[in-house]
């Protein structure tokens, strides 16, 4: 099945009279997970499968009908992928079996029986609660919330299938607050210092680094491939870039980082994170956004970002400098929002921020999810549903200045 479709539901009465339609059904397409993988393996295509799913055939008062066109995939969904993960923390939790997976999404209206959202207008769930399904309905009501997460009309100018509408899951979305308030809230670079930020070329890291820069720090990042090393200081402007997954990788961040570190925005934890700390400064801030590194380790979360978590002659070293190691979290910043996202569109609009996306073509979300989780992407990871249904990805760079 490539997409949704309305039928007719028909049956015929009992005293054999003439077949009349008794309902309206819209048949539509979902990707449902089918087993959980165990906390130490990857997530794997066998752990999903695309099923033909029913939606109920009236629209209750106060819903959306919503096609399908973009869907964000994001590291914290691994930890979703499991009851018994330990990092599931407190305002997560796990996927059901047998129901889709959820995530970030943007859909066209093509039906609304709420006063907000007409048909033609473009809504986005930013968070973790629009479907894997090509079609869905959403309770405008219970997802209306003043935090920033609730569901939002995009009300810039875009047409359906223009990646511009994805800026709603990325830049102007979870990764952009995520970078604006741990860029500028929490680890706060002033002119000169060294910033360096792990996971550089990820949805956060680009936009991090292109941030810090606006506040004259020298930026060093930090990624896994040298394609992505040479795309952030030719396209994105960081000072340095260093391939942690090269033998040279030591050598490199000691010579990038000849002054110390100043800022170090932590996407990623493990042997990278390990190098960094013992470059800091006095004074350093250190704000830790995300383990990747560690999604599959039987650790919590609240082990990884404490004291436990680092070597014990980092952790002393850390304290005689007084650098402060803290858990980041976007959300402990919802009162920012409003002010960052104007500052985020406004660069957006002159340019001054660039926004990068990795577009997987098609309902491909699992393919998507598994890629961007090993590294297959450069900027957001982001699913185009919408437009014709081919495999592969492109790579999608914001216009530059006029
Ligand atoms: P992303 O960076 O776009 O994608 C994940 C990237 O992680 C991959 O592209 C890969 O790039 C890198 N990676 C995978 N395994 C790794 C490993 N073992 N060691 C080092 N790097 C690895 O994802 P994102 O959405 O921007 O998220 C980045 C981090 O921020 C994640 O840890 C996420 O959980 C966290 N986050 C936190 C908050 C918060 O509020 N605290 C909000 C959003 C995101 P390479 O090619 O470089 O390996």
């Amino acid at each position: 099945m490539r997409s949704s479709s309305t039928f007719f539901h028909i049956t015929r009465s009992r005293r054999g009279g003439a077949s009349r339609i008794v309902r309206r059904l819209i048949r539509t397409e979902a990707v449902v997970l089918t087993s959980y993988p165990r906390v130490s393996d990857d997530v794997d295509l066998t752990n999903f499968e695309r099923r033909e799913i029913i939606l109920p055939d009236t629209l209750p008062h106060g819903h959306v009908e919503l096609e399908t066109l973009y869907l964000s995939v994001d590291p914290y969904m691994r930890c979703r992928f499991g009851p018994e993960h330990p990092q599931l923390g407190e305002y997560l939790d796990p996927f059901q079996l047998l129901s889709p997976v959820a995530g970030g999404g943007v859909g066209r209206v093509v039906r609304s029986t709420h006063s907000n959202f007409r048909v033609g207008d473009f809504a986005c769930l930013p968070f973790d609660d629009y479907p894997w399904q090509r079609r869905v309905h959403i309770d405008v009501d219970k997802y209306t919330r003043s935090d920033g997460w609730g569901l939002a009309k995009i009300d810039w100018h875009a047409s359906a299938c223009q990646v511009e509408l994805a800026l709603a899951l990325g830049t102007l979305g979870m990764p952009g607050l995520t970078s604006y308030c741990g860029m500028l809230e929490a680890a706060k670079p002033c002119e000169g210092e060294t910033v360096v930020i792990s996971g550089a070329a990820g949805a956060c890291g680009t936009l991090a680094g292109q941030i810090a820069r606006m506040s004259n720090a020298r930026v060093v990042g930090i990624c896994g491939s040298d394609e992505k090393c040479d795309f952030l200081k030719r396209k994105l402007g960081f000072d340095s870039a260093i391939n942690y997954k090269s033998p040279s990788f030591l050598r490199s961040l000691n010579e990038a980082c000849a002054d110390g570190v100043d800022c170090y925005f932590d996407n990623v934890g493990g042997f990278v994170s390990e190098a960094v700390l013992r470059l800091v400064n006095t004074n350093a801030r250190i704000p830790v956004c995300g383990q990747i590194a560690s999604y599959s380790e039987e650790v919590a979360y609240t082990t990884l970002v404490s004291a436990e978590g680092i070597p014990p002659d980092v952790a002393s070293e850390l304290e005689a400098k007084r650098a402060n190691r803290f858990r980041y979290l976007v959300l402990d910043h919802s009162a920012r929002f409003p002010t960052a996202l104007k500052k985020l569109r406004d660069w957006t609009a002159s340019g001054a921020l660039r926004s990068v996306a990795t577009v997987t073509r098609g309902f491909r979300p699992a393919e998507a999810f598994i890629s961007m989780m090993s590294g297959g992407n450069i900027g957001k990871a982001i699913v185009e549903v919408c437009g014709r249904d081919e495999e592969g990805e492109y790579l999608w760079i914001s216009a530059p200045p006029p």
